[in-house]
Order: structure tokens, then sequence, then C-alpha cells
């Protein structure tokens, strides 16, 4: 299969000669074609699987031969669940349509950053447009950019966008669309929120399934080893340090483990730096492009870049702790191990851990060997005070906040404190 036989144009196929794509990926040879007939789509396919090139390369061939608008119109629209990600979806159209005979006007907005450039640039409206929903609709609020003429909508990473509280605001936005449109929509996983968008919103959709989760691609080797929660960092630098790993993704629950474990590890000599939602948009765009640029070696996150982010060769993801759901999990490994290269995902498991991993791979359908490392290897540690872990682990959620909110706001006492400690055995899993 090659990219010509998909019925792309010379200008395209010269972008993705460019960009030294040989074959195209399966997602991309069931959605190009559909793309290209103008119908809709519904594709399971995982950020990694080349779903960018999937949409753009097809809208941008439609989009070359199609009429173009006057005012403050938009002829496709891509919606995306992170600043992040709109920022790469815009850059691969614009390297895609390089080559096209007319220059195609492509705007990416996002919030976070100020409005006034963003108005200035719609001024006579765009081609595409990738925006993240909440700053769209401040653009149409300000008049800045009229839906009215759309014809072809991307919702990219839905799952995501309702993941991220975004469904009110993608109401607002499908509302303001023409009803005549193609609808192009791709999703990791599919929750019921997710169904019911689609169902609602396709047409006689060719539906894409790109075959198995990253999981159980064999390309990415994933690790299980044991270590007490207090010796990780010192466990991770070790692994740097022994298997030379120039660049490296970690993932920690918290915003102030990030800082507190890139502190760690400059201490030992290893550059490192934080990546989280609270940074600037400028301090978030400086950390990724300094990571990209090899100029940082350890980049640890929150998961806000689990999704979406693309680094290419990004050899390996350590989840120093570990995702809250199966999903999350697919999502971070995901960055790994993407477009073919190979990659490592190490999963450091704790006591405490122990039974949410389990979890996690049932559900993700694998089972991994548990290693201890020596010099790493943990005690007998005491119990947790959930033994059973559970998918969404011993944090708590939303619904547990609100709970003791409620509880709080009764008057009812705090629960009373954990049962006393048992001694712990780690239970093997092989
Ligand atoms: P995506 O799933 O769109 O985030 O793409 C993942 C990565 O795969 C990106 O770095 C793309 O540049 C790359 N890519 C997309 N299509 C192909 C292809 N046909 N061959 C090789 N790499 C590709």
């Amino acid at each position: 299969m090659t990219f010509s036989s998909l019925g792309l144009s010379e200008p395209l196929l010269r972008a993705v000669a460019e960009r030294n794509y040989t074959t195209p990926t399966p997602v991309q040879v069931d959605a190009i074609p559909a793309v290209l007939r103008g119908g809709d789509v519904w594709a399971s396919a995982q950020t990694g699987s080349g779903k960018t090139a999937a949409f753009a390369l097809p809208i941008l061939q439609r989009l070359a031969a199609g009429r173009r608008e006057r005012g403050r119109f938009v002829r496709a629209l891509v919606l995306a669940p992170t600043r992040e990600l709109a920022a790469q979806i815009g850059e691969s159209f614009r390297l895609y349509g390089r080559w096209l005979p007319e220059p195609i006007k492509i705007l990416v907005v996002y919030g976070g950053v100020s409005i006034n450039p963003q108005m200035m640039a719609l001024g006579g409206g765009a081609d595409v447009i990738v925006a993240t929903p909440g700053r769209l609709l401040d653009l149409i609020d300000h008049n800045a950019v009229s839906l009215g003429a759309v014809s072809t909508l991307v919702l990219d990473e839905a799952d995501r966008l309702f993941d991220l509280g975004f469904s009110a605001e993608l109401n607002r936005i499908l509302a303001l669309l023409p009803a005549r449109r193609q609808n192009l929509l791709f999703s990791a996983t599919f929750p019921p929120e997710v169904e019911a968008l689609a169902t609602g919103l396709l047409r006689d959709p060719v539906r894409i399934e790109v075959a198995a989760a990253t999981t159980t691609t064999p390309d990415i080797l994933q690790r299980a080893i044991e270590v007490a929660p207090p010796r990780r960092t010192q466990l991770l630098r070790h692994l740097i340090e022994e298997n030379k790993w120039t660049r490296v993704l970690v993932f920690v629950a918290t915003k102030y483990a990030t800082e507190h474990v890139a502190e760690k590890l400059r201490k030992a000599g290893i550059s490192a730096t934080a990546f989280h939602g609270e940074l600037s948009q400028g301090a978030r765009t400086q950390a990724l492009a300094a990571f990209k640029a090899s100029q940082v070696q350890v980049l640890i996150t929150t998961d806000l870049a689990s999704r979406g982010i693309d680094i290419a060769q990004m050899p390996v993801v350590v989840n120093f702790d570990l995702p809250r759901s199966a999903t999350d999990y697919t999502h971070r490994i995901g960055r790994t191990g993407r477009a073919g290269e190979s990659g490592l995902a190490v999963n450091f498991i704790s006591a405490s851990t122990h039974a949410h991993f389990r979890l996690i791979e049932k559900r993700n359908g694998f089972s991994l060997l548990r290693e201890q490392l020596e010099g790493f290897e943990p005690e007998e540690l005491e119990v947790p005070a959930d033994p059973t872990g559970g998918i969404k682990g011993k944090r708590p959620n939303k619904k547990d906040k609100a709970r003791a909110a409620a509880a709080k706001a009764a008057g009812q006492e705090p629960p009373p404190p954990a049962a006393k400690e048992k001694k712990f055995s780690w239970p093997r899993v092989r």
C-alpha cells in the first residue's frame, strides 16, 4: 500500500515523502479515501497511530479543490482537548499543506495566552482552525469568527474532550455549525458520552478500528518493578544511569511531585524539568521544546502529557506513580513506541499500588512479571489502608471529595483513621 494509491494529490504526496513516511499506517489506509469521498468517519485510533495525517491530508486536498470563503468564515474546524495537541495538529497541517499551489490559511487558537493576536489573525477567516473549545467560544463571543460555513468538523481525542469537562462547550459549538457537513470523530476509547456523541453526530460513518491498544503492541516492552515508595527516585536515577537513558518521560501523581522529583534528579546531576498545568503557557512550551531538543534528559509530568503530545523518539516512559485508570495507562505508555519505533514502559509498583496495578493489567488484558532489582528490593511493608486497592486507587476522587465536603457541611465527624498496621508480604504474581 502506498500513499499515492489512496488518491492523494501530488503536492500532498511530496509533503509526505518529505516527512519520510513510506507506507501509510492502518488508520490512514482506511480514513484517507473515506474522508476524500466526503463521508463521516468514526475511528478508534490512538495518538501514535498516524491519525493526524489520516484526517489532515484528505482535508487539505478537499480544501485545495474547493471554493474559498470570504469574511470571518472557517472551512474546516478541528477541536482538540489541550493546547499542546492543538499546536501539534496545526503544525502537521502546515507541514502537509506546504506544497499546495494556493496557500491554505491555518490557525491554531487556544486559551492561556492573550486573545488579541488570535483575533487579529482571524481577520478574513481561515481555511482551517484548530482550537480548544473554550477559546473558540471566546472568539465567537467576540465576533471574531463564524462557524456558519464549516464544511468539515474533526473531534480529535473526543474521549479526552469529555474527561476535561468540555461537554457544555462542545454542545454550544455543535449548535453553531451548519447541519450539512462532514464529521470526523477520533477517540482512543469509547466511554458512554463519546458513544452518544458519535451516534447523534455521525451520518452513516465509515467505522475504523485500528487493531489493539498500545498495551498489546509488541513494540512496547513493559516492565513492573517492585520498590518501596521512598526509594523510587533513587531507583529512577539508577535506571537512568545504568541504562544510559537519554530521554525519559516520567509520570507522577501531583504537580508538587513533578517539581520535587525534578529537583532531586537535578541534585544528582541529571538534567530534569517539571511539566504541569500550573506552569504558564510560556514555561510549558519552553519545557517541552527543551525536552524535544534533548537539552533536558528527563521530563517529569502529571497526566497533562499523557495524551496527544507527540515527541519523536521517546524511548522510555516511567510510571513513577501509577495512573488512576486503565485507560490513562494506555495513554501514558502510548507516548513511547510511536509510529513503529520500539519503546519501553517501566512501572514502579509498591505494596499499596500492587492491587491497583493488577486491575490495570486485567482491564488491558496483559500480565507482567514483577521484578525486583538488586539493592532496591522492598522490605516487608506495612499493609496499605485499602489492601485491595481499586482501579481509582487510594487517592480521593471527585466523588470522595464531594462526600467528604458534604459530611463536613453536615457537621459529621471525619471518618476514623485506617485500621492499625499489619505486616504485608509481597504477593507473588508470575
Ligand atoms: P499521530 O498519531 O498523528 O500523533 O502520529 C504519530 C507520529 O507518526 C507522528 O510523529 C507522525 O509524524 C508519524 N507518522 C504519521 N504517519 C506516518 C507514516 N505513514 N509513516 C511514518 N510515520 C508516520
